[in-house]
């Protein structure tokens, strides 16, 4: 490598040469290590995390006891496929004890994306039908199962024909209603017309349907009060499998140990990823023992699902939030992070829309707030010029207008104060 070039530049040149363009994109920003909330990149430069890597390190980056069970684990067995190990084993005890009361048996997979199409086929093979409800906007994974519930366009465009039998229905977008409608006048009009549209889409073969608690890659979009409830309720009535999808909003992201606790949720299937690792690849599909013990025996599993070394991982990530009361500490440091980025909206016009609860918000940007114009551009800009000075963000959204405010759950009131003055001070520079 040359001494005129900076190391950045020299990596992100390997990364052009040997990498496709096909990865989302981020700021050119090669990361070194980091620590809690704290980032540093090859060339030595300080960040503060707003982004969790994608939502996963919720026990913050590094954490020594994480560490350390890693290590530990490393250094004793890797892998032994399906057979059992203290590992896997304490840790389906302990998901299954921390979970809803009514599930009461867990399988490890590796990956979110693995464990949305294990549930996929869990309620064909139990319901005995096919079809499946999910939603505008929704995000479940790139695998094919997920990837055909997904109410994105971009990603179903050009994949067809998808997995048969998804019936897509509106999400509650309030910012920008389907319908030019206003919650509460509108009296959840949305859920009335998902049992119209279902009435005439279904082919009469109905197994489940499949939901975020709000949906992260359309935008950070939340729905409002009693909506998941009544939606669980409508799947029920209906005779569905009611599957929650919480593969980003789980290990205290929203301020309790699972987003479902908002509002007393009982899903038939719970899907677990990202934060339950911390950075250890695993996820998890929680369920009952009346629904699962439709599979006959090897008709699901995994080379890596459940594999000692992200086993002993996830036990040390449930050790930590449970040592250091993250959960709480979420909902508090989020309470005091909203605050300020309310008043963030209340100061630039730009910001059109902040929603969020406990430690994960999207801020919308648009170009004028009466139209609600998306600033795709300017969302970028303001990316670019906050990791320049030393924030670290990403952003998406259906419109690519939205920045994610996502942190390790470990993020002090000191560094929220300095990256909220950092994106203050960007948006006052932008025009
Ligand atoms: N479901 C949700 C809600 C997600 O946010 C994601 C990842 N962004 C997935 C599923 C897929 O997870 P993975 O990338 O681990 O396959």
């Amino acid at each position: 490598m040359t001494s005129s070039r900076t190391k950045t530049q020299e990596f992100l040149d390997v990364s052009r040469t040997f990498e496709p363009d096909c990865m989302n994109w981020q700021a050119p920003v090669v990361w070194d290590h980091a620590s809690g909330a704290e980032i540093w990149d090859v060339d030595g430069k300080h960040y503060i995390d707003w982004t969790s890597g994608v939502l996963v390190a919720n026990v913050g980056h590094a954490h020594p006891l994480l560490a350390k069970a890693l290590a530990g684990q490393a250094a004793r067995l890797l892998n032994t496929f399906d057979f059992p190990t203290p590992e896997r084993l304490l840790l389906a005890e302990t998901v299954v004890k921390a979970a809803p009361a009514h599930l009461d048996k867990v399988i490890f997979l590796t990956t979110g994306s693995e464990a949305m199409d294990a549930a996929m086929r869990l309620a064909k093979r139990f319901t005995g039908k096919f079809e499946i409800v999910s939603f505008w906007g929704s995000f479940h994974g790139r695998t094919f199962g997920p990837m055909s519930l997904s109410g994105i366009p971009k990603i179903r465009r050009n994949y067809g024909p998808l997995v048969p039998g998804t019936i897509l229905a509106p999400y509650p977008y309030c910012y920008r209603c389907p319908f030019d409608k206003t919650h509460p006048q509108c009296d959840l009009f949305c859920l009335g017309f998902l049992d119209q549209l279902v009435g005439v889409e279904s082919s009469g073969s109905l197994a489940a349907v499949i939901v975020e608690p709000y949906q992260g890659t359309a935008g950070f979009v939340f729905p409002p009060p009693g909506w998941l409830k009544k939606l669980e309720a409508w799947a029920k009535g209906q005779g569905l499998l009611f599957i929650l999808d919480e593969v980003q909003s789980s290990f205290g992201r929203t301020g309790k140990m699972w987003a479902l606790e908002h509002e007393g949720l009982e899903p038939d299937i719970l899907v677990l990823g990202k934060g339950i690792g911390s950075g250890a690849p695993i996820a998890a599909l929680v369920t009952r023992s009346s629904i699962i013990s439709c599979l006959e025996r090897g008709e699901m599993s995994s080379t890596l699902g459940g594999n000692p070394l992200s086993s002993a991982g996830a036990l040390a990530v449930f050790e930590i939030i449970e040592k250091e009361g993250l959960v709480d500490k979420a909902a508090r440091t989020g309470a005091y992070l909203k605050g300020k980025l309310l008043a963030l909206k209340d100061k630039h016009e730009w910001i059109g829309d902040v929603r969020g609860m406990g430690l994960v918000y999207g801020i919308e940007f648009v170009l004028d707030r009466g139209t609600k114009a998306p600033a795709p551009d300017l969302a970028k800009d303001v990316v670019l010029r906050c990791v320049e000075r030393g924030l670290m963000v990403g952003k998406l959204g259906l419109h690519g207008n939205v920045m994610r405010v996502a942190p390790p759950l470990v993020i002090t009131s000191d560094l929220i104060d300095r990256s909220v003055a950092i994106l203050d001070g960007v948006l006052s520079d932008v025009r």
